[in-house]
């Protein structure tokens, strides 16, 4: 193992020594990947420095996430304290439905969700779990809200029509959940967004109203916090008045920024949480985490037990379900995703993850005052987000990223909002300053003035 910790240790020093002078990998085209990489596999073993050269040239052309030059997902960055927690995780390879065979690792997952239930302003019925990624964790609100609805449902299936509600603009999961949990993409309702992103509650309320005088089952509403375009918030606390007067279950897709949880400045942009039936958030978008750290809190624990948990004597044969994490989670085995999360807030403090969430924030400020200042640019995004959308000169924001992308300047994404597309830059990587987002403007101002042929395609 020691010859094999030398080999990761090696090839990771050379990369962050690159990273600093090479932030955008060399291009690789899909077309000629098979070509340029040796990634063939072969009946006969290779030696270690043969494994440790191909290795290297793999990492080396791998798109690289953490730097200042990655602005194109909704994640980025590398918060060292978390990779640490994630890299112990690998080795001591856990899985954490059992305490016996999680151990104390058990009481890492426990502590994190219990601070984070306690911060929503929740009771002792409260409780979370973590999964494979938002998308999952939206299935598990869609879940326990269908079961909610009607409890027959787990033993006999779907027999009523089921819809749920959620803004046109809200992630492309919620379809697919509804096609898996049974109800059928069809009985998503969607909702319209008002001019700045926002779900339309009277335009959801009329439409509940609709489908109850058409004899269906309105089961749930899905709010956004952080909405995967605009990043904008729905208005929970709005929302929640509407879930009450008509009995649906409310859950809250955080995963983009529902982490303002954390932050005393920006935590009014989901005022209202605590009346929700399940929130998630991904701590690998906006805290920073390697991928993926998803977590889900329920605000009565009881829907968790309800709709995940199943008797298995050859899984469950020691300790109380307390601390049996597998009562409550979709997967059987489930790696460690707490530890990473765990490490950085243990060593952070409360206070360090607002101050990550905050950095973000003022981040975006720098990012929409330039754009707002400068002719050539227009702005499409608001206040209150991290994603700053805009484009530059009238070309084609598609035009721009593809480019930027093929020359190895920059990595950053386009959006539509409204019939409107645009460069979309996400101000997520709380290790990025002031200078690497002027950077940013100025790397696409030079390859612009540099390509000419760019500004002819101009609107
Ligand atoms: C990213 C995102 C998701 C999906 O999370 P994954 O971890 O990528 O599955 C869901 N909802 C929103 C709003 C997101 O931004």
């Amino acid at each position: 193992m020691n010859e094999t910790l030398s080999i990761f240790n090696s090839i990771v020093e050379d990369l962050l020594i690159d990273e600093v002078n090479n932030p955008v990998a060399e291009f690789v085209a899909s077309d000629e990947l098979f070509d340029r990489l040796d990634l063939d596999l072969n009946d006969d073993p290779i030696s270690t420095s043969e494994l440790k050269t191909v290795l290297r040239e793999l990492v080396f052309k791998t798109p690289r996430t953490a730097t200042n030059a990655f602005f194109n997902q909704l994640f980025g960055g590398r918060n060292e304290k978390a990779v640490l927690g994630d890299l112990l995780a690998v080795i001591l390879n856990n899985s954490m439905y059992t305490y016996k065979a999680a151990g104390p690792q058990v009481g890492v997952e426990k502590v994190v969700l219990r601070e984070i239930c306690n911060m929503i302003g929740w009771g002792e019925r409260s409780n979370g779990t973590f999964a494979s990624g938002g998308s999952m964790t939206n299935f598990m609100g869609m879940i326990m809200a269908r079961n909610a609805k009607n409890s027959s449902t787990r033993y006999r299936g779907v027999h009523e029509k089921m819809t749920v509600y959620t803004s046109i603009d809200s992630h492309y999961s919620i379809p697919k959940n509804a096609s898996f949990c049974g109800i059928g993409r069809d009985a998503v309702r969607y909702v319209d967004v008002d001019d700045k992103g926002k779900m339309d509650v009277a335009h959801l309320e009329r439409t509940i109203k609709e489908d109850i005088e058409s004899g269906c089952t309105p089961m749930m509403v899905n709010a956004t916090a952080g909405t995967t375009v605009l990043g904008s918030f729905d208005d929970i606390a709005r929302i929640s008045r509407v879930c009450d007067q008509y009995d649906l279950w409310l859950h809250v897709d955080g995963a983009y920024c529902g982490s303002v949880l954390f932050s005393k400045k920006y935590k009014h942009l989901i005022d209202g949480l605590h009346k929700v039936d399940s929130f998630s958030f991904n701590a690998h978008k906006m805290i920073g985490a390697p991928l993926t750290c998803s977590l889900l809190l329920v605000k009565d624990e009881t829907h968790l037990y309800d709709s995940f948990s199943n008797d298995a004597n050859y899984l469950y044969q020691t300790d109380h379900d307390d601390f049996n994490l597998g009562k409550t989670s979709l997967q059987c085995g489930r790696r460690n995703d707490a530890l990473k999360f765990w490490t950085l807030w243990k060593s952070v403090g409360t206070k360090g993850l607002a101050d990550i969430v905050d950095k973000q924030f003022e981040l975006a400020d720098i990012a929409r005052d330039y754009v707002t200042n400068h002719p050539d640019y227009k702005l499409y995004s608001f206040e209150d987000s991290i994603s700053v959308c805009f484009n530059y000169k009238n070309i084609p924001a598609r035009d721009i990223c593809t480019l930027l992308y093929e020359n190895s300047y920059l990595l950053v994404g386009y959006g539509t909002f409204k019939e409107n597309e645009f460069i979309r830059l996400v101000t997520i990587n709380d290790q990025n300053e002031d200078a690497d987002i002027l950077n940013f403007f100025n790397i696409i101002e030079s390859f612009v003035e540099s390509n000419k042929e760019l500004e002819l395609k101009a609107s």
